[in-house]
């Protein structure tokens, strides 16, 4: 079966294995992140809306699940290549879920931007897992790292992640992408701790490049660095994100899956995100041979050059 929506399960270096369901077209996007794993914001917007139908996304969710024997689950997550509470009715695609599928937990991946929003708060509510990226808690380093589109107001913004994260109820996971020289001073930090712990989650991520990003001089903050900022969070429950190759090794999956379905599950996953040979050997179970021997295959029918190896 041809999937357009659902991707995976992947090997997530924080998810265990995450079955990732994408709600909006590649790079539609409420900011521009100099760090993007996806590439550029094609279409940078506040604006929400059904960006793909919902009935769709719905049978997809039911064609994948219904009878559902492959790779267990740790998480379904809303993610992928943009801002997942863009589409306007992601409140049906998660009570579809938790309604149909309850022995799954949900978790979903956002930039926080929309979270000012009372409807937004209320859309996401009943999932089991919020993990919200604030990278920047100054005007500057948000419109070097973040690239916001033109309606967004940094101080709204975070006011909307506080309240959100005062209303929900359940797990809350903060991630912080530092770059050095731009949001690592010791003042951006002290304003980042007093907003965290307002916020009271239950982790912070401290993260860094570990894949190719937007910009060429986007580069992997130091184990120093990463560790200063930590040791200033020591009193919040504060991890720096291992690099993926490292975690990836740590959670092999059996191979159970013929190579037409692993040729479109690499494919999925290469549309969405730039992945390593180990990637993808974790991610689906198979041996590097099997790999490199499917990206073989889809490497000579790619016309468009969306793939490169490296
Ligand atoms: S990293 Fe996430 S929030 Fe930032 S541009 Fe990419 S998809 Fe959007």
């Amino acid at each position: 079966m041809q999937k357009k929506y659902i991707f995976g399960p992947v090997a997530s270096r924080r998810f265990g294995m995450s079955l990732g369901i994408d709600l909006v077209p590649h790079k539609t996007c409420t900011i521009d992140c100099v760090y993007c794993e996806c590439g550029a914001t094609t279409n940078l917007t506040t604006l929400r809306a059904e960006y793909y139908p919902t009935s769709d996304i719905i049978n997809e969710i039911d064609n994948v699940l219904a009878n559902y024997s492959g790779t267990p689950i740790d998480y379904i997550t809303l993610t992928g290549s943009g801002e997942p509470t863009l589409h306007s009715h992601i409140a049906d695609i998660i009570d579809h879920l938790k309604t149909h599928y309850p022995q799954f937990k949900t978790a979903i991946l956002t930039n926080g931007t929309l979270l000012c929003d009372p409807q937004v708060r209320k859309d996401i509510s009943q999932i089991d897992l919020a993990k919200i990226s604030i990278d920047c808690v100054t005007a500057d380093s948000f419109a070097r790292i973040n690239r916001p589109a033109a309606a967004l107001d940094l101080k709204t913004m975070l006011d909307g992640i506080v309240t959100f994260c005062e209303e929900y109820t359940g797990k809350i996971w903060i991630e912080v992408f530092i770059i050095e020289g731009i949001n690592d001073s010791e003042n951006e930090i002290l304003i980042l701790k007093n907003l965290l712990t307002k916020i009271k989650p239950d982790i912070i991520h401290l993260n860094s490049l570990d894949r190719i990003g937007v910009e060429d001089w986007v580069r992997p903050a130091s184990e120093e660095t990463l560790q200063r900022i930590a040791n200033a969070l020591s009193s919040l429950p504060t991890v720096i994100v291992k690099r993926a190759a490292t975690a990836a090794q740590q959670s092999e999956q059996p191979a159970n899956i013929t190579d037409a379905q692993l040729c479109q599950d690499i494919t999925a996953l290469l549309r969405r995100r730039p992945s390593t040979i180990q990637d993808m050997m974790t991610s689906f179970g198979c041996s590097e041979e099997r790999v490199k021997k499917v990206l073989k295959k889809i490497n000579a029918v790619c016309k468009d050059g969306m793939y490169q190896m490296r």
